[in-house]
């Protein structure tokens, strides 16, 4: 059962608005078009099933409207005792005052005079059949047994409209008599015999349609009969009566409303119903109430859905409007299905009362234009997570490389789980189950960004720990080799050629320990040992140049001259005397020394074995893009020929001084 407040409520517009009564068709047989609006003012809007119709049928000026407002404190038109003329026509609606019920008072002919009435009546009573579960006939205790009387007409027609309404179905309606101006002399149950003959009588009479010919009328009808008072001799008794009467409209087992009667019309659609029903009515169109009804289905769903995809939407624009800042919104798949269950909650709320084939297809309907709005959320938060996903593997990728003694593999590795767990998790949480979104394409983008991103990674790495090994080789080789090529000799180059391949071979070692962690192709090893090959070789070669350079060289020469020429086999310095061979000695020194020349001015070692194997530029590209030129044999070359007669002239010329000084010495020491 419906709820007190909305049984009895006051509506938005406040309670006076409860019992206004509408005419719903009016004297031009034209239908009102705020009837829905008018369902919702009285509170029923959002009565789903639970209300009930009751429509009165009878003569003019039968007591109906007086009845009805007394019954349900309805506020229908009563005729003018002064006046005499007839009120309004048409049907008019009233909600009843303390009941979930519509009331419809059909405003009553007398169809045996004219024609026209005839039409509205048969039509009135199609229309009020449709949509009310009980039908008042109010008539005169005097007017029964009169069988050819208007009221027989009347019934004639509501029994053939019936049938051609509800004959293939098992709808029931329940035709209350009531008797007025009931004298008492004669007992109800006799004019309830009476009557219950004469309407068997129009039954038999009436034309059935096919395979309804054994049908009973009481496969449609539930008769029940009530007498009232005269109401102006008899007062009291009247309003004692009409209480009575009034007790009876209740749903339930006492009750004079009931389930079998209803109309499965839930209550926001019958203004729309009852409309849809009066156009088919008034145009003499076929009344087929199960097409009615579909097409009220459909309306409604419509309506309702419409409804509830515009509260979604609204809530939903907010969202929107966040994740496409390019943020990540946490918990955006969790606010997308609270927006998505709140709005299938009000759709079905309503719409669930409608036929099931129309309420499920719009119901997916609506799942798809839901999903639909939200599938943009959903990929711009995929972006959002890709973007993120990204920044995460840089900053776990920096924090891991800056510790001491990296693993890059596992640092690559974890980096890289956590990035990709972060947006797969943020994806699975953005999804909505029956939606078929995916995110596979968008984690394949992201892992190729990785796989790229952790490539460039590894390659700047290796070269920094190619450099580190590199600055190691030039420590190592430092001072020995200075100290090698200071002592100019024939073994001199295979000293330093072995001091360079015992720190060359070092250097190979600590990088293939460290390249480990790089899990490195053995192209990769092949390119940077040959880089570091070639940096190692470039290191020495500067070296070597720095101590070939004119002043160095000069110096050594001079260096080697004059261990020879001034300072004897001892090491001791010499003094000449007159019977020393300066010329002698002087000649040897020179000529050895001039020789040193030629050993420096090509590296060339004992044994041709000594020399490293370099390919050259072309052969091979080292790690390092930025390499220069290389060329291991014109490596080899350190003096060229001019430079070579340059510097032996140089140094005659100092030796030459050296010379001169050495036989002045004597000169002087004979002088004193
Ligand atoms: P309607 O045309 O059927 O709706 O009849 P009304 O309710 O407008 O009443 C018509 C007239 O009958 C009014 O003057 C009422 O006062 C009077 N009337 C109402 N109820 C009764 C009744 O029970 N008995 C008699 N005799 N008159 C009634
Ligand atoms: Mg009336």
């Amino acid at each position: 059962m419906v709820s007190d407040t909305t049984q009895h409520g006051p509506t938005p517009n406040g309670h006076a608005e409860i019992t206004t009564r509408v005419q719903i068709i009016d004297e031009d047989k034209k239908f009102n078009a705020d009837l829905s609006k008018w369902i919702d003012k009285w509170g029923l809007h959002n009565a789903g099933f639970d209300y009930d119709v009751v429509a009165v049928f009878g003569s003019q000026s039968t007591g109906k409207s007086t009845l009805l407002n007394k019954l349900f404190g309805t506020t229908f038109d009563v005729m003018d005792e002064t006046q005499r003329r007839q009120t309004t026509k048409g049907i008019w609606m009233c909600r009843a005052e303390d009941l979930p019920v519509l009331v419809m008072d059909v405003e009553g002919t007398d169809g045996r005079e004219r024609g026209e009435d005839q039409d509205f009546e048969r039509k009135s009573a199609l229309f009020s059949l449709a949509s009310s579960q009980i039908l008042l006939v109010n008539l005169w205790e005097h007017q029964i047994g009169l069988y050819q009387g208007a009221n027989m007409a009347l019934l004639k027609t509501v029994i053939e409209v019936n049938l051609s309404l509800f004959g293939k179905t098992d709808q029931r309606t329940l035709l209350l008599f009531v008797i007025r101006d009931h004298v008492g002399s004669t007992p109800l149950a006799n004019l309830s015999t009476t009557l219950t003959a004469d309407i068997e009588r129009i039954w038999a009479s009436v034309s059935k349609p096919d395979g309804l010919e054994s049908r009973l009328l009481t496969d449609y009808f539930d008769l029940s009969f009530v007498g009232l008072a005269h109401k102006v001799l008899m007062p009291d008794k009247f309003e004692a009566d009409v209480k009575a009467l009034r007790a009876k409209f209740t749903f339930g087992p006492n009750g004079l409303f009931s389930d079998k009667y209803r109309r499965r019309i839930p209550a926001d659609g019958v203004g729309v119903y009852m409309e849809s029903i009066w156009e088919q009515v008034s145009s003499n169109k076929d009344l087929d109430l199960p097409t009615q009804q579909e097409l009220l289905a459909q309306f409604r769903c419509d309506e309702i859905s419409k409804a509830a995809f515009e509260a979604f939407s609204s809530r939903a624009k907010d969202g929107r409007r966040i994740v496409e800042g390019g943020k990540v919104v946490p918990n955006l798949g969790g606010m997308m299905r609270d927006w998505k269950t709140e709005a299938l909650r009000q759709f079905d709320a309503e719409a669930s009362r409608y036929l099931a084939a129309v309420y499920n297809s719009k119901r997916e309907d609506l799942i798809g234009s839901i999903h639909a709005y939200l599938q943009p959320l959903f990929l711009a938060q995929l972006k959002n997570l890709h973007k993120s996903a990204l920044a995460l593997f840089k900053i776990r990728l920096d924090e891991g490389l800056k510790k001491d003694g990296y693993d890059f593999a596992s640092v690559v590795g974890d980096a890289r789980a956590k990035a990709e767990t972060a947006f797969k998790d943020g994806a699975a949480e953005a999804s909505i189950q029956d939606a078929d979104w995916d995110y596979d394409i968008e984690f394949g983008q992201l892992d190729e960004e990785l796989t790229s991103l952790a490539a460039l990674s590894k390659s700047d790495e290796m070269k920094k720990m190619v450099n580190n090994i590199e600055r190691m080789f030039k420590r190592d080789i430092g001072e020995k080799v200075d100290l090698e090529l200071g002592r100019p000799g024939p073994k001199m180059w295979d000293a330093v050629l072995t001091t360079y391949s015992d720190a060359l071979k070092k250097a190979e070692q600590s990088y293939l320990r460290k390249a480990k962690s790089f899990n490195s192709t053995n192209d990769e090893d092949d390119q940077a040992l040959l880089t570091l090959r070639r940096r190692a070789w470039r290191a020495l070669k500067v070296k070597i140049d720095e101590h070939t350079a004119d002043s160095l060289l000069l110096s050594k020469l001079r260096a080697s001259f004059e261990e020879k020429f001034r300072y004897d086999e001892n090491g001791v310095p010499r003094v000449w005397g007159r019977n020393d061979d300066i010329d002698g000695l002087f000649r040897k020194a020179r000529d050895e020394t001039v020789d040193l020349v030629s050993v420096y001015s090509s590296i060339k070692p004992s044994e041709p074995s000594l020399l490293p194997s370099l390919p050259s530029q072309e052969e091979a590209t080292g790690l390092d893009g930025s390499d220069e030129p290389f060329d291991f044999e014109d490596s080899l070359h350190i003096l060229s020929e001019s430079k070579q007669v340059d510097i032996t002239s140089k140094f005659r010329r100092e030796a030459d001084a050296y010379f001169v000084e050495a036989k002045r010495s004597i000169v002087s020491s004979v002088a004193q």
